[in-house]
């Protein structure tokens, strides 16, 4: 793959020597993708282009490459980045232990809880006081390689504004005014998809030691909204709700929290099993432990460290049993050859594990990224074939599926759902009211 971009460059050059440098990077990405989408030779690709007219040689390639939407989308929804395919940045899958050979913490956590857990617990570690986080960003140059290393590198902080916000979603959506407790950065589940592989400007995982000061009526408002009785907040934005539970503890405070106030719905979003805590704790019906989902074709081959999708559902019954209600994310719905049968079966055993009459919500997304997570994830996981569908540049700058192909996704999952159980709420997340309209949502209470 790292020779197969160079040897494309090349022979472009030879057949086109009277193109510029632009333009052949522009043909070498889309005979690079049509190479990886079709598992077809890039030297029989470059050698059947019968045109040597550069706008007519860029259509037949785009034509190849997009037969779906040619033609029927603006030419500037094509995104054609250059390609910089790094060895060094691959992701590394191998390694599924946690134990950070470095935690860097500053002066101000020393007397917390989870500080004095961390060295009980990591007696090894090489521990470095920093003066903030910010100063240690400045120093040490953030690289996907050193992200690839993140599992190495333990940050303690006491996080001092970015505790608890509204949901960032995105513009021109029916927003379902979620608002995030962010209870840390960074996670291990490796994830061809993440987004935060192109947001998380840190090499390391960032636990914050003072949600305490947080947990507090006043600090925490989420708002009311249309589709919901309750207002929604929750975590697992930023990190895996669960993923660090056993070592940090943060679901006895959250849950002694939420148990006290009723009248908010508080979600841990999750992959996770590890939810042994939260059994011990007991659960009550406004605190909903929910999982990501997808079908077990796309977790076996982009879920990379997580769960199996059995182990999810045997965690949600669990919890459903200690008390707490549930939810499902179907995020992000990917579009494969045979996704209605996967995601079917995946909704089957949805319900056959669980009474819906416990299950609180179930969202469903497609997937959609912003444009520069594309180079990112092709470097991370170079096999990955999520990036072979036809990904469009879209109004906020991400990518998407054009939008006929994710209503026939939503309608379909969505009729599936309702085939087991009419009552369970589901929405959409990040869509305008046209798609929720056209995939036959409803949007009121
Ligand atoms: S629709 Fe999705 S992205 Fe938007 S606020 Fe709700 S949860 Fe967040
Ligand atoms: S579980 Fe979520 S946060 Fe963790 S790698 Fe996967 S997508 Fe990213």
């Amino acid at each position: 793959m790292y020779n197969t971009v160079t040897d494309i460059i090349q022979s472009l050059k030879n057949k086109f020597p009277f193109f510029g440098i632009n333009k052949t990077r522009e043909l070498s990405r889309l005979v690079f993708e049509i190479s990886k989408r079709e598992k077809a030779d890039f030297e029989d690709i470059i050698k059947r282009i019968e045109e040597f007219d550069y706008e007519k040689v860029k259509n037949s390639l785009l034509k190849r490459r997009y037969p779906k939407t040619y033609g029927v989308i603006p030419k500037n929804s094509f995104y054609l980045p250059d390609i910089n395919i790094n060895a060094d940045e691959k992701a590394d899958l191998k390694n599924k232990n946690f134990y950070p050979k470095n935690i860097y913490y500053t002066k101000d956590v020393i007397n917390s809880n989870l500080y004095c857990r961390i060295k009980t617990l990591y007696p090894d570690a090489i521990f470095c006081e920093i003066e903030s986080l910010k100063s240690f960003l400045r120093e040490n140059k953030f690289s996907v390689s050193g992200y690839n290393k993140r599992k190495e590198n333990l940050f303690l902080i006491n996080e001092k504004y970015d505790f608890f916000k509204p949901c960032p979603c995105t513009k021109n959506v029916f927003c379902c005014n979620y608002s995030i407790l962010n209870t840390g950065y960074g996670c291990l589940y490796e994830c061809s998809y993440c987004f935060l592989q192109g947001y998380q400007n840190v090499s390391g995982i960032v636990l914050p030691c003072n949600i305490s000061e947080f947990l507090d009526i006043d600090k925490i408002k989420p708002v009311n909204n249309n589709l919901f009785d309750l207002p929604r907040t929750g975590s697992g934005e930023f990190t895996d709700s669960l993923l660090f539970d056993d070592i940090t503890l943060f679901s006895n405070e959250i849950v002694g929290f939420f148990k006290k106030n009723k009248n908010i719905c508080f979600e841990f979003k999750t992959k996770s099993v590890n939810i042994d805590n939260l059994l011990k704790l007991g659960g009550s019906s406004n605190i909903v432990v929910s999982w990501s989902v997808n079908s077990e074709k796309m977790i076996e081959e982009n879920e990379h460290c997580a769960p199996k999708l059995k182990d999810r559902l045997l965690a949600a019954k669990k919890c459903v049993q200690a008390g707490y209600s549930v939810g499902f994310h179907f995020d992000p719905v990917i579009f494969y050859s045979g996704w209605e049968q996967g995601y079917k079966k995946t909704i089957d055993d949805i319900f056959d594990f669980i009474d819906g009459k416990y299950i609180k919500w179930i969202s469903i997304g497609s997937l959609r990224m912003p444009a520069a997570l594309k180079k990112v994830i092709e470097n991370r996981f170079v096999e990955n074939t999520i990036l072979d569908e036809e990904l469009l540049l879209s109004h906020d700058g991400k990518l998407r599926y054009e939008t006929s192909l994710r209503i026939s996704l939503y309608r379909c999952l969505l009729e599936q759902i309702r085939m087991r159980s009419e009552k369970v709420p589901v929405y959409l997340c990040m869509e305008d009211i046209n798609v929720w309209n056209l995939s036959k949502f409803k949007f009121k209470k």
